[in-house]
């Protein structure tokens, strides 16, 4: 579990395990909800969401998909799979067996464990300084609003077809066609609001007033969206045998900021 690996303390103190994650990821308080007796009362809690409430539901609802565990595309595995470069040839890394990243043109393969660990420490300590402020602004957060907007008009539509079609008012092949074309456009504007989301989300993690809790209880994909947003991670390969970890292959470069 990163968490622990990184050294970062839960509440209690204890090591990191996938159910205190889960706790903390599907738990309303971290999304700013007010909890009373158990249940939300549908308040804004006083104190700042440090996970977005748009976020927070798309994790939410993703925790509770039972295929989530077959899902591909916007939700991976590894911290720096299609994000840490190679630095001899400049393309994305992937993720390979054995819990390693591998340059797809072979110049490297190493274990993402070390490499990991070593990023979100740097991440940590960048995140925990005072001149984050105004680096990046949520201004992403009005597109995010309006892609889920559309998903919403979407859905909407889809049970409208879905009602005709139980009155009576359309035919079976209608409804087919009609419910095929919803669908793929529905699909199209989830994706594009999860990336939005996500994207605003990164901008929120880096405004937020504990910029490092924020990171901490961020789901993978936004660490990702911070990381891209702060850096870019440049690995090279190590010589063949080498067994310990050396933090000089890792080179984390900055981002200039205007
Ligand atoms: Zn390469």
């Amino acid at each position: 579990m990163w968490l622990t690996e990184a050294e970062v303390a839960t509440r209690h103190g204890r090591p990191w395990n996938p159910s205190s994650v889960r706790t903390i990821l599907t738990n309303p308080r971290y999304a700013g909800h007010a909890v009373y007796q158990g249940k939300t009362n549908g308040k804004q809690g006083v104190w700042d969401a440090i996970v977005e409430d748009e976020v927070f539901r798309l994790v939410e609802a993703k925790l509770a998909d039972p295929r989530r565990k077959t899902q591909q595309g916007t939700d991976r595995k590894h911290l720096g799979a299609g994000l840490f470069e190679c630095a001899k040839c400049g393309s994305k890394v992937r993720s390979w067996s054995g819990n390693r990243y591998r340059c797809p043109n072979g110049c490297l393969t190493r274990s993402q464990r070390q490499i990991d660990t070593l990023v979100i420490k740097t991440m940590r300590e960048r995140l925990s300084r005072p001149d984050l402020a105004g680096l990046i602004t949520p201004k992403e957060s009005e597109r995010a609003k309006a892609a889920s907007e559309k998903v919403k008009r979407l859905n909407e539509r889809l049970e409208r077809i879905e009602a005709d079609y139980d009155a009576g008012d359309i035919d079976g092949p209608r409804y087919k066609v009609s419910t095929e074309k919803v669908k793929a456009e529905l699909a199209r504007a989830r994706l594009t609001q999860v990336r939005l989301t996500t994207r605003s989300a990164a901008a929120s993690t880096l405004s937020a007033v504990d910029p490092v809790a924020a990171f901490d209880a961020a789901p993978l994909m936004i660490r990702r969206n911070v990381v891209d947003a702060l850096c870019s991670v440049k690995l090279s390969p190590t010589p063949r045998g080498r067994k310990t970890f050396d933090p000089n292959s890792v080179d984390v470069v900055w981002r200039e900021h205007p």
